[in-house]
């Protein structure tokens, strides 16, 4: 679903406390951005490029790996010590090869810098992330052109998104209940991939939902992934592997 390479979804769940933070240690990323969005529960993370930051729920943390990063991502102390309900995405956005090796860069997108949209006839609100809607934009910076939305809906809302017809565009359901073009249910923890037909999607609630959009222009280039490194070719594959070996993707501790 290019530009958007993986999604990964931790669905909720209820999460013990322990006073060792679980996460995953430092590790290297080069070639795409690394997007932390956070619904339940909160995330601490760190990189070698001196950032670090907590990522709590409605906050968004859009991290361009570029020429290459280390960092370490883990669930944030205290609310490892309390425990609670836990629900996440990370999304990996390609980057075109003309960007694969900008420097790294670092967005906190806290929820209250959101661009806020708010539905008509009581129906909620829209949370821009990146792109717009409905004229408001959201403060990420990315490298191609997208739309990114949180949909906070009420019961009974009904929206409706226009998009370009050639962009790749998804909804990840993380609570509720939808019904997309009059025809189609759309449950929790369910994932719906539109058609490139058409240039609106209809959305109506039964039930109060929370809705991640994706929307991004295709890049048309070609694809070499390895584990934590997406490139155009297994040349530069292989020179990632060979500049992680050799340390030149800085220092974390
Ligand atoms: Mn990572």
């Amino acid at each position: 679903m290019s530009p958007f390479y993986m999604l990964d979804y931790n669905a909720r769940m209820e999460l013990s406390p322990t006073n060792d933070p679980r996460g995953v240690d430092t590790h290297p990323h080069r070639g795409f951005e690394t997007v932390t969005l956070a619904y339940e529960g909160k995330v601490a993370h760190h990189d070698s490029a001196g950032n670090s930051g907590i990522i709590e729920p409605g906050d968004v943390q859009w991290m361009t790996a570029g020429s290459g990063v280390l960092h370490k991502e883990y669930h944030e102390k205290e609310f490892s010590s309390k425990g609670g309900s836990f629900q996440m995405v990370q999304l990996w956005v390609n980057l075109p090869a003309r960007y694969k090796m900008t420097p790294p860069r670092y967005q906190a997108l806290s929820r209250d810098k959101m661009g806020k949209f708010q539905v008509p006839g009581n129906g909620g609100h829209v949370d821009v992330i990146a792109g717009e809607y409905g004229g408001i934009k959201g403060p990420a910076q990315t490298n191609t052109p997208m739309h990114v939305y949180n949909l906070y809906l009420n019961a009974q809302a009904s929206i409706a998104i226009k998009l370009p017809a050639h962009y790749n565009t998804g909804i990840l359901l993380l609570a509720g209940k939808v019904i997309i073009n009059k025809q189609t249910t759309v449950n929790t923890n369910c994932f719906a991939l539109f058609k490139n037909e058409g240039e609106e999607i209809q959305i109506e609630t039964t039930a109060p939902a929370v809705i991640l959009l994706l929307s991004g222009e295709p890049i048309a280039e070609p694809i070499a992934a390895y584990g934590p490194f997406l490139m155009n070719t297994q040349e530069e594959i292989m020179q990632a592997i060979q500049d992680y070996n050799q340390g030149r993707f800085g220092q974390l501790d």
